[in-house]
């Protein structure tokens, strides 16, 4: 338990003022809305770096404003936390549902042939 300090105007046994206890919780909700506005922010398609700064400096105000503000389109939506796709997702065969890579041209289940929607970057090198 922390206990004030009339004399010496500081809070038990760590030494710090009263303003410098302020400070240092200003400083760890900042960090926990930033991280919260980063999370919103990467949801509705915005960016995060910026939100989590927002965040930062402004607490419940940056967040509320978040929450508020229109998602900006986007093509997908990843789940929470979870890793963004940089590539097609795989392919499963129409004849035996063996889940080959995205751009293949032979089942690697059954050996049917299949007709890749582009052409795979290790074969124009
Ligand atoms: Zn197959």
């Amino acid at each position: 338990m922390f206990v004030i300090d009339a004399d010496a105007g500081s809070l038990g046994g760590v030494g710090l003022s009263v303003v410098e206890w302020v400070l240092v919780a200003y400083f760890v909700c900042g960090l926990i809305f930033g991280t919260l506005c980063a999370f919103v922010a990467v949801n509705k398609g915005k960016g995060a770096v910026g939100w989590f700064t927002r965040g930062l400096f402004f607490n419940v105000a940056a967040l509320l404003v978040l929450v508020l503000v229109e998602p900006s389109p986007m093509p997908f939506r990843p789940p929470p936390w979870g890793k963004v796709p940089t590539t097609y997702p795989p392919e499963p065969c129409p004849e035996c549902d063996f889940e080959n890579h995205p751009l293949h041209d032979e089942c690697l289940g059954c050996g049917a042939e299949a007709s890749p929607p582009e052409e795979p970057e290790v074969r124009r090198a």
